[in-house]
């Protein structure tokens, strides 16, 4: 069995749905289809969520009208035969029936932005099986809401989500080859309507491949593979063709967009290779991640915007003893992940990407020594094989940053990375020289 996930702009249209409709019918291989929504469309949901939160009605109902049309336009060009279009349209117009009771709400809550933001996904599969009932396949809608969970932390529950699917996927006959689920969306510990946060629908296709141990899972999307550096920023990117697990994890949560930042976790602990391809270029190579990489080479570059630089200046020896359990504790208590770390003598120095309980972390910190913020920082990351006996790859990827001012780096942490702090303002600079100097 393989997974295969198609992101939102895989199926951003009729004419795309029909082109992965093909796609995913052209092997006689079992596979769990993830899909995301259309494209733009949680963008929608997320906007119409803000005015409801802000008590715009009216104007959460415009862009709700918006979002109908063009689901109104895509449903008549998916089913032109009238007695598919009535029953496809009579399932998307109850989904609209059912977000406009939620804008009409008198009290709006958290709960029921979860269920708007559902929305996009449950549309798209629900679309996705009607389309191939038209073309006379079988395939069957294995609800995420019944086996994708999340437990007290918003960490996915694993064990969870492996007995229910094995069990949701065990009830359909033997001789079925095609299991459509949605991606992002699950269940919170309470069993609300949640999701797996922005980009999640990767993060579904890991989890769903390592429950159900499958041989590959598959990312489609819009682009063949992971590029050496971001291509919305430098032009002339090319793809890599192989990853190390531990490359890939590092891309994806350094910020390169192609992957949601945690989805490699699952698959390397299962060692199930994850291929990158392209949708609308179904025969190009893509990215293959996997345990095997090409040594000896630097593989790309990723950044990742709305960083915080906080540092600690000692009134004391730093080196005390328990100072950086004092530091590190006030993180805990926050529940605030640090990303970056480096330290002198007499400071510490480190980065967060959540100003939401900055203020409290501030005063806290306070009380150890100086505190200097900094916000609006890029953390730049530049990956490949730097194992320690490689020399000469750290000057001349410290070479590309001459002309740039850097903030922090940090190196030595894994034998897959070495990042740096700059400004958001010089992010494109140091983007378009770490190309330059390094591919
Ligand atoms: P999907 O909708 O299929 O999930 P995403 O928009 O989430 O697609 O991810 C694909 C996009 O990621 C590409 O169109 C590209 O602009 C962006 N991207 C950023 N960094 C990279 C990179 N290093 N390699 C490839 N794509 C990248
Ligand atoms: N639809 C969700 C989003 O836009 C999840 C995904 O596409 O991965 O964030
Ligand atoms: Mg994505």
């Amino acid at each position: 069995m393989k997974v295969m996930k198609f992101g939102g702009t895989s199926v951003a249209s009729a004419d795309h749905i029909r082109h992965v409709a093909r796609l995913i019918t052209a092997t006689e291989e079992k596979k769990v289809v993830v899909l995301s929504a259309m494209a733009g469309t949680t963008n929608q949901l997320v906007a119409i969520s803000d005015q409801l939160v802000k008590r715009h009605r009216y104007e959460g109902i415009v862009l709700l009208d918006k979002l109908k049309k063009k689901y109104e336009r895509e449903t008549k060009l998916l089913f032109q035969n009238p007695t598919s279009y009535d029953r496809a349209w009579t399932m998307i117009n109850r989904t609209f029936w059912l977000l406009e009771q939620l804008c009409y709400l008198e009290n709006f809550t958290l709960f029921d932005e979860k269920k708007i933001l559902a929305q996009g996904e449950l549309m798209s599969t629900a679309m996705m099986l009607l389309h191939l009932e038209d073309m006379g396949k079988k395939a069957v809608i294995i609800p995420a809401l019944d086996y994708m969970r999340t437990d007290k932390n918003a960490e996915p529950d694993k064990a969870h989500i492996k007995e229910h699917l094995t069990t949701l996927i065990d009830k359909q006959p033997d001789d079925t080859l095609l299991y459509i689920t949605e991606g992002y969306i699950c269940r919170n510990a309470f069993g609300d309507v949640d999701n797996l946060q922005r980009g999640g629908s990767d993060y579904t296709a890991s989890l769903v491949g390592a429950a159900l141990n499958v041989h590959e899972i598959q990312i489609w999307t819009d682009i063949d593979g992971m590029h050496n550096n971001d291509p919305r920023v430098v032009d002339a990117t090319s793809p890599v063709r192989k990853l190390h697990f531990e490359e890939a994890a590092e891309l994806a949560y350094f910020g390169a967009k192609i992957l949601h930042p945690t989805c490699i976790q699952p698959a390397k602990d299962k060692n199930i290779p994850v291929r990158l391809l392209n949708t609308l270029e179904p025969d190009a190579p893509g990215t293959l991640i996997s345990l095997e990489t090409n040594k000896d080479e630097i593989k790309a570059v990723a950044a990742k915007d709305g960083i915080t630089m906080i540092k600690i200046k000692s009134s004391h020896m730093l080196m005390s003893w328990n100072f950086m359990r004092r530091i590190f504790h006030v993180f805990e208590h926050y529940q605030v992940p640090v990303d970056m770390v480096t330290t002198s003598e007499v400071a510490v120095s480190l980065t967060v990407d959540n100003n939401s309980q900055l203020n409290n972390i501030k005063k806290e910190l306070e009380k150890l020594g100086e505190v200097v913020i900094e916000p609006n920082m890029t953390i730049i990351c530049v990956v490949g094989d730097m194992e320690p006996e490689n020399v000469g790859y750290e000057s001349k990827i410290v070479k590309a940053f001459e002309d740039i001012p850097v903030r922090m780096i940090s190196y030595g942490g894994s034998e897959y990375n070495i990042s740096f702090l700059v400004k958001e303002t010089d992010k494109k600079r140091a983007l378009i020289s770490l190309s330059k100097n390094l591919f």
